[in-house]
């Protein structure tokens, strides 16, 4: 199952073991999970939880100190390899033709990545977009090495047919948009925006359930004839938010799992 499948278990274990908790700690209503299932659920609740935190943060640190290790024996090589770099990044300016690595044509608009190499601008424009989202910077398609910048070098003048210029406009857009979202130089408020995106895009099933599903209960209590506890009316909004998350998680899973099984045969 993918993170956002996990994501929704976890938070049901969680939000299960609560609710009969709270439950049994009410003594007008029945607890239909017997005696001491509470805190069975609560106790599994909790070891869950432990076990998420404590894997993330073994691998966390694992990435720590492999990254430590890389730094440490690094040093020297990466001196080296930025010498190549830079003579690589000279060398290309001044030669005059580029072939793309993608359409292993000459490169039309060619752009260069900070790793570089040389790209026709829709070529790799196109490769990021089917092999990242939006959000993360791409891979190059060469080295593997990702790269937060696209130099444009050698572009064709505009003004000289109305079809270049078109291209033109279109390739200026994508590489301005590009840059915009990975290059370190950006303005602080697009920075800024741009971790508020990414920190909604990574939480957004807790951000739904604190500021969305109590707002719902509230207006389903105000516009509805029986009276109910907005308590109530939230746990159920919560149980069907989750529910159809599962689903979907389950669906998707499902997906992926014939397509792989169609990939093997
Ligand atoms: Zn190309
Ligand atoms: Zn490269």
């Amino acid at each position: 199952m993918d993170g956002d499948g996990r994501a929704v278990v976890i938070r049901i274990v969680v939000s299960r073991a609560l609710s009969v908790y709270r439950r049994s700690k009410n003594p007008d209503s029945e607890d239909w999970f017997g005696l001491g299932a509470d805190k069975v659920l609560a106790t599994l609740g909790i070891l869950i939880i432990t076990t998420y935190i404590v894997k993330a943060m073994y691998k966390k640190w694992q990435n720590y100190r492999a990254r430590r290790r890389v730094e440490n024996e690094g040093d020297e090589r990466d001196e080296r390899n930025r010498d190549n770099l830079i003579k690589r990044i000279v060398g290309t300016l001044q030669e005059r033709d580029h072939e793309c690595p993608i359409c292993l044509g000459e490169a039309n608009f060619p752009v260069l990545t900070n790793c570089g190499h040389v790209f026709c601008c829709s070529c790799i424009i196109r490769y990021w977009k089917q092999s990242k989202t939006i959000f993360d910077p791409c891979d190059c398609a060469y080295c593997r090495c990702t790269f937060n910048k696209l130099l444009p070098i050698r572009w064709p003048t505009p003004g000289a047919s109305d079809e270049i210029d078109e291209q033109f406009q279109k390739n200026n857009v994508d590489l301005e948009d590009y840059n915009k979202r990975f290059s370190t130089e950006k303005p602080r408020l697009e920075s800024i925006l741009f971790q508020v995106k990414k920190f909604i895009r990574k939480n957004w099933i807790d951000i739904v359930r604190i500021l969305v599903l109590p707002v719902c209960s509230v207006i389903y209590v105000c516009l509805s004839a029986e009276p109910k506890h907005p308590d109530e009316v939230l746990e159920f909004f919560d149980n069907l938010f989750l529910t159809i998350l599962l689903f979907a998680a389950l669906i998707r899973w499902l997906r992926n799992y014939l397509a792989e099984r169609r990939g093997v045969q």
